[in-house]
């Protein structure tokens, strides 16, 4: 690897090392924080910009381990089902409060032909700003971690959130504002078809899992459906960045995904 300009197969290869050698805080020991953000801002960099791609067959179907308690989340018949015009659609919507104090509607980045589907919870200031989701220090750290299992957003990867306008000051989603955004995430789950779903942090997990009433910590550990699509739940970035504890668990959850993925006939 050179100093300046690493690949990302090259950070992925060296972090998958550290880690199954057990190094479960490798980014405050091994590599600072800042170090390993230096890396993959040189990574994304060197992969260039995502662009939206053709859509793709439906994956092969696998077994899930865990089903939603009520049945499969419905979907908003009255919005498209064309990418390009659900995409129109949200990026003027006015639905709900949010879209006041919004500077624009962060719609989604990656692929729309990834084998994995990222959902996250809600843009903070600088998703507002750019317009992309995960683009602050969480989600490079996102873009690290995801390295460590050959997935990126530049290839593989596309990650949207519950919801598409940022609330005010970082606050939390409410309970209706993720009622009335939810159908534009569900129908780009359905368009996009991915192989795999991973959510990060309890919103997305709670979900997609409809299981609002369970922990995030109890969600972990297993493979869930959302319309037949596996879908395993973990921590957000940004919590792994207050609490360094969860990386690992972080870690564990990314091997999940990747059996799943594999088992898909995919190879990360
Ligand atoms: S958060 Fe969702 S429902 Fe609310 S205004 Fe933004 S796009 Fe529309």
């Amino acid at each position: 690897m050179t100093e300046d300009r690493p690949l990302p197969a090259e950070i992925a290869r060296l972090l998958r090392q550290r880690l199954e050698m057990g190094a479960g805080e490798i980014f405050l020991e091994g590599l600072t924080r800042e170090q390993a953000l230096r890396l993959v801002t040189a990574a994304r960099a060197a992969g260039g910009p995502s662009q939206p791609t053709a859509s793709r067959p439906a994956p092969a179907s696998h077994s899930a381990v865990t089903q939603p308690p009520n049945g499969e989340p419905g979907t908003d018949p009255t919005l498209p089902d064309d990418y390009d015009a659900l995409r129109q659609e949200a990026l003027q919507c006015t639905r709900c409060r949010l879209c006041e104090g919004r500077t624009q509607v962060v719609f989604s980045d990656g692929p729309r032909d990834a084998r994995l589907m990222v959902v996250g919870e809600a843009p903070g200031a600088n998703e507002d700003q750019t317009g992309v989701p995960f683009v602050g220090a969480a989600g490079q750290y996102l873009d690290l971690l995801l390295a460590t299992v050959g997935l990126s957003r530049e290839e593989s990867v596309y990650i949207a959130n519950v919801l598409k306008c940022r609330p005010p000051g970082n606050r939390d989603p409410k309970p209706d504002e993720i009622e009335t955004c939810s159908p534009f995430l569900k129908k780009q789950i359905d368009l996009v078809r991915p192989h795999a779903l991973l959510a990060v942090g309890s919103f997305s997990g709670k979900l997609l899992t409809r299981r609002e009433k369970v922990s995030l910590g109890k969600l972990r550990g297993a493979v869930h459906s959302y319309h037949g699509v596996p879908l395993v739940v973990t921590y957000h970035p940004a919590a792994l960045l207050r609490n360094p504890r969860w990386v690992r668990p972080f870690w564990d959850d990314l091997q999940l995904l990747r059996e799943v993925l594999a088992g898909a006939g995919e190879d990360p």
